[in-house]
């Protein structure tokens, strides 16, 4: 099934259990070099069609396990996966741009741990029963799966969050049709060969890759797909709501950010720092979570610059293949200008860019001379209404301003339209708690940072999103609630 011309790598849609080649295909390319790494099948309404039918037909099978059977076979897909964790780990990091380190300790190991915590979670969800003695009732709900569930995931954590929509949507005993970014679709198509050896029947897991506006649009469209869990920029999750609003579609969506860091004067510093580097630049600033709007209380704010900027000069940027370098490649040459043209504009405004981005030089092996690298860059003295403070930039650029009382960056940390995730700094356990109270923002993290428990919600505010996913909530999401009377 491994199709090889001069040595591209050829994917190919998997549906009802088997790989099949696509009529025409798109470019994928290789972040760090330039060059193309794979051809992508750019599938449209055929090939989704082919997969809901699938999807379909494997439903009443599938939604009829036991609970415990689903669970014994998304472990198995765990340990597989697993047990190939470097290819996996060597192939996202080629595909998507990101450092291997990266991919090694975060994205592998997380997708290997979704199918884990859902085949365990699965086992210990209850639902509700209540008595009404007067009535002589008893009230009880009952989940059942929903049936396809139409998957569309991100460039930036591409194994990770297709993961964790896969398992609680099949654990649940729904069957699924996935589609993931097509500018990072390897690590998908390598899961899909592991499927068979781990038990799970033909047509419970169908991929197809493909664009958003084509494939994308196919399966938000096709009427037998009534759920669709998607994760993705807020521009087309507005796309998505249009055309899914003519089948009252169930929707999840995790969107973007604008996520601010406060840190007040007693902060430990000590941990701060580190963290607030690693939220801001960690696998390029191309994660939903990253810092981009760092509020300083005056008194250590200088103190505070001083150190940040000095660390973010060590950020080592260069070949994601070496494991000493901590900076990888930006997924496009698009996206590269985009972040690029950010910091040209808050340098027209007036803002100060203290490193990084046409202040230091980007010296790059080789090989990856045609690569999309840019430096980790710190903006001060930026305004609020500057679209550097308000839009979603979504890589290795983060600002840091100033402020005076706790009243006044509540006001400015919420003045976006985003409402993601938020980190607060401080010693003061009253401030903390009431800060955390106040913002809007579907995660705060205090004193830490991406410190994560799968059975919590995650979600956003605003225009981060709509619905929560996590042990419990995607469990409700992935099912359809019953509410029974039985009168004796
Ligand atoms: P994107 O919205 O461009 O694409 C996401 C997915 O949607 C891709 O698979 C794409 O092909 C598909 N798509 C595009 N247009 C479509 C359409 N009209 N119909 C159906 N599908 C379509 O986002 P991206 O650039 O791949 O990812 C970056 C964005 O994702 C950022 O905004 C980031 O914050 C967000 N994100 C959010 C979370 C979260 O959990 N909240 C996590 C990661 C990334």
């Amino acid at each position: 099934t491994m199709a090889h011309s001069k040595d591209l790598l050829v994917l190919e849609n998997f549906i009802g259990g088997k790989f099949v080649p696509c009529s025409s295909y798109i470019d994928s390319y290789n972040p760090s070099t330039g060059d193309v790494y794979c051809r992508v099948p750019d599938s449209g309404k055929e090939e989704v069609e082919a997969a809901v039918k699938a999807a379909k037909y494997a439903f009443p099978s599938w939604s009829s396990k036991s609970p415990l059977e689903r669970s014994q076979i998304l472990n198995r897909l765990a340990d597989l996966i697993e047990h190939d964790l470097e290819a996996f780990a060597q192939a996202e990091s080629k595909d998507q741009g990101k450092t291997i380190t990266f991919a090694r300790t975060v994205d592998i190991p997380r997708a290997v741990y979704n199918f884990r915590f859902f085949a365990s979670s699965i086992l210990h969800r209850t639902t509700e029963c209540t008595e009404m003695a007067t009535m002589g009732c008893v009230h009880y709900t009952s989940r059942t799966p929903v049936g396809v569930a139409g998957l569309i995931s991100p460039w930036n954590l591409p194994l990770y969050l297709l993961t964790w929509k896969i398992a609680p949507a099949i654990a649940c005993g729904n069957t699924v049709v996935a589609k993931p970014s097509e500018m990072t679709s390897v690590t998908a198509w390598m899961m899909c060969k592991l499927l068979e050896k781990a038990g799970v029947p033909p047509g419970v897991v169908n991929v197809v890759f493909g664009t958003g506006a084509k494939t994308g649009e196919a399966l938000v469209c096709h009427p037998d797909v009534p759920l669709i869990s998607f994760t993705g920029s807020t521009l087309t999750a507005q796309r998505i709501t249009e055309k899914s609003a003519p089948h009252c579609k169930r929707l999840s969506l995790e969107l973007g950010g604008k996520n601010p860091a406060i840190i007040f004067d007693d902060a430990d510093l000590t941990q701060c720092i580190p963290t607030t580097l690693r939220s801001s630049f960690a696998n390029q600033g191309e994660i939903c979570l990253c810092t981009s709007r760092i509020f300083v209380q005056r008194g250590i704010y200088s103190e505070f610059l001083k150190r940040f900027v000095a660390e973010a000069k060590k950020w080592k940027v260069g070949n994601p293949s070496d494991p000493t370098v901590d900076v990888g490649a930006l997924i496009s040459k698009e996206h590269l200008e985009k972040v690029r043209s950010y910091v040209k504009k808050a340098r027209a405004e007036g803002a100060r860019v203290l490193c990084g981005e046409g202040v230091d030089s980007l010296v790059l092996p080789g090989g990856n001379q045609k690569g999309y690298f840019m430096l980790p860059t710190v903006i001060a003295e930026v305004k609020d209404e500057s679209c550097c403070m308000q839009e979603e930039i979504f890589g290795p650029v983060t600002c840091v301003v100033a402020f005076d009382t706790e009243e006044e960056v509540v006001e400015r940390a919420n003045s976006v339209k985003y409402g993601l995730a938020a980190t607060v700094w401080s010693s003061n356990v009253g401030r903390v708690h009431r800060v955390a109270q106040r913002l809007q923002s579907g995660l705060v993290w205090t004193n830490c940072w991406l410190v994560r428990d799968l059975n919590l919600p995650f979600g956003g505010m605003k225009a981060s999103g709509i619905g929560r996913e996590g042990g419990k909530d995607s469990y409700e999401f992935f099912t359809e609630v019953k509410t029974i009377t039985i009168k004796h």
